[in-house]
């Protein structure tokens, strides 16, 4: 600034230090004509500035911004650092905006923006994803118009948002969200929404899982508490009495007994680590006990048959895999009216190995088929309770050959009979020859 006027008074004085001279050379007329030439020409000087400064002002960027003399000079000098510092600065705040945003794109969890009415000002994938939002078509309206659920509209209505709101959204897809308002900007809200579907399946299952442990031991405790409380009751009891009781209380006693083994067995198999190859498991040993295991439980009721096509062994764990055999075996000669048939087989399917029990039995309708190995599934409840069933055989199965790398495959027909297969990848082939690495 003091440059600026420094510069008009020495102009100034050089412009009436041009007069006086005229005016003494030439006389006043000349001088007061030499005035006002040169005051023209110093106001032509600063227009052509001024328009240079106006065409400039109509598109401002560094770049352009022109050059001057004198003055002028040091004023576009400071437009133009000016210009260069505005430029920097915004070309680091959309650079800070946009890994703003890319961050908000990229974020598991759904974020959306709502202005003080609670319309959507920017919503991310997640968001449209969980929500059935479309960011074309919603962004500007209100939320409560597209998420029509009584409990959110009471949600949002509500001056608390410490705690999240669990939603069962149908649309696009089945899916249970947790939904929690975070009010910022004194005005503004965030939205953030999270896919809790696993968690709340594994919470559902563990549920189930606790209330059918407990009605399965809660039917033998009671019969057995009767049982004793009438003993109690009588004054003198006698052997015939007891001889009726005693057998159905070890019955009893007997179901819980391989309820809690078999839940055991599940615990143990889900908490080891999955690390089941080193033993080297002699399969023709294996046959020959589940033979004797199966002639044990059909007590002659039932044709035992073996096809041995395979020498191979098994790399796994012995004990599990006998779990897992044993349970198959155990319920074909359960499942199979007397007089049926019963084959276990062993055979090499070009790189796969195939352990099968077929049986002639009762078959299993297809569309139970795929529901068989979850815990305490049954097709027929009161016939897998009255044959010593736990409803827990085939999830230590599916558990035991998941730790092998295995498969399980079922192929039953109603009324004709059943083939479970537990097929191994070629890894799990062993020489009996071979020795352990
Ligand atoms: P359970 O102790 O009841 O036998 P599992 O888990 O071993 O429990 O089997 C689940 C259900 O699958 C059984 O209740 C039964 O309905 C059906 N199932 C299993 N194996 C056979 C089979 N070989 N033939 C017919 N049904 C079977």
């Amino acid at each position: 600034m003091r440059e600026f006027v420094q510069r008009t008074l020495t102009w100034l004085c050089i412009i009436t230090l041009i007069g006086l001279g005229f005016w003494a050379w030439q006389g006043p007329t000349a001088g007061l004509v030499a005035v006002i030439v040169s005051l023209l020409a110093w106001l032509g000087f600063h227009l052509y500035h001024v328009a240079l400064m106006l065409r400039w002002l109509a598109h401002p960027t560094a770049e352009r911004v022109p050059d001057g003399f004198g003055s002028w000079h040091s004023v576009f000098l400071t437009l133009y650092r000016l210009m260069r510092t505005q430029s920097q600065s915004k070309r680091k705040l959309t650079n800070v905006l946009e890994r703003f945003i890319n961050a908000g794109e990229a974020m598991p969890d759904g974020v959306v923006v709502l202005d003080e009415h609670d319309r959507i000002e920017w919503l991310n994938p997640m968001a449209m994803e969980h929500l059935g939002l479309d960011r074309k078509q919603d962004v500007g309206n209100q939320i409560l118009n597209l998420i029509r659920q009584p409990s959110f509209h009471a949600y949002m209505t509500n001056a608390s948002f410490s705690q999240p709101l669990v939603l069962h959204m149908t649309q696009p897809r089945e899916l249970v969200i947790s939904v929690q308002l975070v009010p910022f900007d004194s005005t503004r809200k965030l939205l953030l929404s999270r896919d809790i579907t696993s968690l709340d399946r594994v919470q559902t299952v563990h549920r189930d899982f606790v209330a059918n442990v407990s009605h399965e031991l809660r039917t033998p405790l009671t019969v057995v508490g009767g049982f004793l409380e009438t003993l109690s009751d009588m004054e003198e009891v006698d052997q015939d009495t007891l001889r009726h009781f005693l057998p159905m209380m070890m019955e009893q006693s007997r179901r819980m007994q391989s309820l809690v083994e078999d839940l055991l067995t599940l615990s143990r198999l889900e908490n080891s680590p999955k690390a089941v190859a080193a033993e080297k498991v002699n399969m023709q040993e294996m046959l020959d006990t589940l033979m004797v295991e199966a002639e044990g439980l059909s007590q002659g009721r039932h044709q035992i048959r073996l096809e041995r096509d395979c020498t191979q062994w098994l790399w796994g764990s012995a004990s599990e895999l006998h779990s897992a055999f044993g349970n198959l075996v155990s319920n074909a000669v359960r499942y199979t009216p007397e007089g049926g048939t019963v084959t276990l087989s062993w055979k090499a399917e070009g790189d796969r190995l195939r352990f099968s029990v077929r049986d002639s039995g009762i078959g299993i309708p297809r569309e139970h088929i795929p529901r068989l190995t979850e815990r305490f599934y049954r097709v027929d409840r009161g016939r897998s309770r009255g044959n010593g069933g736990t409803g827990l055989g085939l999830a230590i199965v599916k558990h035991v050959i998941a730790r092998h790398n295995a498969r399980l495959d079922i192929q039953s027909e109603p009324e004709k009979g059943s083939t479970f297969s537990v097929i191994f990848q070629r890894e799990r082939s062993a020489d009996p020859d071979q020795q352990a690495a």
